[in-house]
């Protein structure tokens, strides 16, 4: 069977995203014209000041927001040109989150809150509980499955989200300041199952931090600057 692997099909390409917001007067040009491409198993830091528009980029790279300008080709498919129930299901299929809280459900399991996503729809053929054992697995934590999020350490509730992200083998693991509420230990145990299982799945890995160690723990580095990307050393 052939396969295509280029980005334009299986990656992330983003051409000359536009991002404005209304304003009484002028209006606010947080994104002025950013462009990337990233391929399955790359992995990219994206640094910058505080209002520099990092979290305005990563909404509308996870389809949570539209942008006002440009294109975003995720795994071949453009997004914003799905009607909404069928962007709803492309993004729980193509893009895991990953924020700075945990926003993990109280009452749930460890167990439960890995298979959130999957309530909604998953890949076929796919077994969900299996597939959360094993991610759970692997960011440490079989032995707390049945724990509630309030009995585990604020690294391990980070792990449980990291876990839930991943579920439905996303093509897009987008993370914004995952180790931003960690200690330094805690952190170092965040980055390191995000690189590994976003490596070890061919996902495309983006991460928007403050933490210079866990930038430089990344194959790519670029600072937003002035609404743009910019290489950084
Ligand atoms: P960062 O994540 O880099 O700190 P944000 O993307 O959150 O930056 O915000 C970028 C800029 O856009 C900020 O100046 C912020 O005040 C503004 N902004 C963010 N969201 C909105 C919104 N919904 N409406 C108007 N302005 C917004
Ligand atoms: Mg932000």
């Amino acid at each position: 069977m052939a396969t295509t692997d280029s980005t334009e099909t299986s990656g992330l390409s983003v051409r000359d995203l536009t991002r404005e917001y209304p304003t009484r007067g002028e209006p606010l040009r947080v994104l002025r014209g950013v462009s990337l491409d990233l391929a399955r198993g790359d992995a990219l830091a994206i640094m910058g000041p505080s209002g520099s528009g990092k979290s305005t980029l990563l909404h509308i790279l996870g389809t949570l927001d539209r942008p006002t300008g440009g294109c975003v080709t995720i795994n071949g498919r453009d997004p914003f040109a799905l009607p909404e129930p069928e962007l709803a299901a492309f993004r729980n299929r193509e893009v895991g989150f990953v924020f700075q809280d945990h926003y993990l459900l109280p009452q749930c399991s460890v167990l439960e809150n890995a298979l959130i996503p999957t309530v909604v729809a998953t890949r076929a053929g796919a077994d969900p509980e299996t597939r959360a054992r094993q991610l759970l697995g692997r960011v440490g934590l079989s032995e707390r499955l049945a724990h509630r999020p309030a009995e585990l350490s604020g690294g391990e509730r980070q792990r449980v989200a990291v876990a839930r992200a991943l579920i439905n083998r996303p093509t897009l693991l987008l993370c914004d300041e995952p180790t931003g509420n960690l200690d330094r230990k805690s952190a170092q145990a965040v980055g390191d199952v995000l690189l590994e299982i976003a490596r070890a799945e061919q996902a495309v890995l983006i991460i928007v931090t403050h933490s210079g160690e866990l930038a430089a723990r990344l194959p790519k580095r670029m600072e937003l600057v002035d609404g743009k990307l910019e290489e950084k050393a």
